[in-house]
């Protein structure tokens, strides 16, 4: 497939970056076949490889095709739901314990780019989310509050000191913020294609592929548009299209498409990442290191909040929302020219948390998905444990909690 930068379906990091094609032949057999190049199976090909483990990954497009190489490039630990939700969905303990594999796929993520020589243009400066009236700093003030107490980090800032860390007049709505210090920010598709680099270096071999089926024998056989090929393990790393491979996730893990655009590069404003909730869904938005505003959310405003579609084509309905925000939010901005409008493939869950389990009735297969628009410190850490159950033949019970059979996913 020739991938043209200039077509409008591609992301700003698409267009900004080579496209990464795997090139390698399909071989007969490996010890264990990867299926997808997002940054869950590219992770989990980079631990297996490096472990000196003969893998080969299946991708049927481009790496990072699909979210990975269309998202907002936050590395951010959390989940998609705040820390008071998540300890009222979880109980404390629990809460404390996912948040903590979310704290350590951050870290990893640093670690590992930094170690392998990434460059894909990480760096910390922290996050800011946006309160927009005392209701919302109050809840800020609340899921802060919480995160302190349980030794993980933030503080909430009032309007003049949110102030002092934007390089722009706040519009009148801004009250304060809560400060994530740790959250990092990257170029997504330099940062995929920099470790699947990596990976390969390792001995990976990375082939251009789709799967059209995965048989459970004594051996499994992955069927292919490139042929077949035999693995003693399989990982399934397709998030969105997770159900084409493993239907027992048909209803839990639900495609949803998410909208973003990137203005024309401008001086620079913000030197943090950014979120706000001036739709019930929210916003959130970064200055790449050329000067581009990367903004996306507004899935509120899509109908039916643009739940089962997987389609990577933006809509005005939701994208005239997205554009209303920084000139509502920083007046002085309200000139910003548009210059690329795109969607990508999330997957939400009912409970907002992704699965990681084996697949039914394969004992040597297992997946991740559902990261519900917050996948990427997941990425290092979950691909972690499936690379150690490829490994092992066993899942670690520290993710026990997002097996399919969880209580919250009961349908
Ligand atoms: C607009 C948007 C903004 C986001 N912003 C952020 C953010 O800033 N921070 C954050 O943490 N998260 C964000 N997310 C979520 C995050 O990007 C995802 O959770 C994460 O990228 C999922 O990675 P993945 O590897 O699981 O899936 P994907 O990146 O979707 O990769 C799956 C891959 O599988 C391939 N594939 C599909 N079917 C087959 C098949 N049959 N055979 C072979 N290959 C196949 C696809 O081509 C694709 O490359 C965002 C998502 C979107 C869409």
């Amino acid at each position: 497939m020739h991938i043209d930068p200039n077509h409008d379906s591609l992301s700003y990091w698409h267009a900004t970056q080579e496209s990464m094609i795997p090139t390698d032949d399909l071989p007969a057999t490996a010890e264990v076949v990867v299926i997808g190049g997002g940054m869950l199976g590219v992770w989990t090909t980079y631990w297996l490889a490096k472990a000196g483990v003969s893998v080969v990954l299946l991708e049927k497009s481009a790496i990072g095709w699909g979210a990975t190489g269309r998202n907002g490039g936050f590395l951010t630990s959390g989940t998609a739901i705040g820390y008071p939700s998540l300890i009222e969905l979880l109980g404390r303990e629990r809460a404390r314990a996912l948040w903590e594999i979310t704290v350590h796929g951050e870290n990893l993520g640093h670690e590992v780019v930094s170690e392998e020589g990434i460059d894909c243009h990480l760096r910390r400066p922290g996050k800011l989310l946006l309160a927009l009236d005392e209701d919302q700093l109050a809840d800020r003030q609340h899921h802060c509050d919480l995160l302190n107490e349980d030794g993980f980090g933030g503080i909430v800032l009032d309007r003049a000191a949110t102030q002092e860390m934007i390089k722009t007049p706040l519009g009148a709505d801004i009250t304060g913020a809560f400060f994530h210090p740790t959250s990092g920010m990257l170029h997504s598709t330099r940062y995929l294609a920099g470790l699947a680099r990596t990976a390969v270096a390792y001995g990976a071999k990375l082939v251009r592929a789709e799967v059209t089926s995965v048989h459970h024998g004594k051996q499994t056989t992955i069927s292919t548009t490139a042929g077949a090929i035999e693995a003693e393990r399989v990982i399934i790393a397709l998030n969105a299209w997770t159900d084409t491979l493993v239907p027992e996730t048909r209803d839990v893990i639900v495609p949803t498409r998410g909208q973003i655009l990137a203005y024309e590069p401008t001086e620079t404003v913000f030197t943090t990442g950014l979120g706000a909730e001036v739709t019930p869904t929210g916003e959130y938005w970064q200055q790449t290191m050329d000067g581009s505003i990367v903004i996306g959310g507004c899935r509120a405003e899509a109908p039916g909040k643009d739940s089962g579609v997987i389609n990577m084509s933006p809509t005005d309905d939701v994208i005239s929302h997205i554009e209303r925000v920084i000139p509502r939010l920083f007046p002085k901005l309200a000139h910003l020219t548009v210059a690329r409008r795109w969607a990508g493939p999330m997957a939400f869950t009912p409970d907002y948390l992704p699965i990681v389990d084996m697949a039914q009735n394969a004992e040597s297969t297992w997946y991740a998905g559902g990261f519900c628009g917050d996948g990427m410190p997941f990425g290092p850490i979950i691909s972690r444990y499936l690379a150690e159950a490829a490994t092992t033949g066993k899942l670690s019970d520290d993710v026990s909690m997002l097996a399919v059979s969880r209580p919250s996913l009961a349908r």
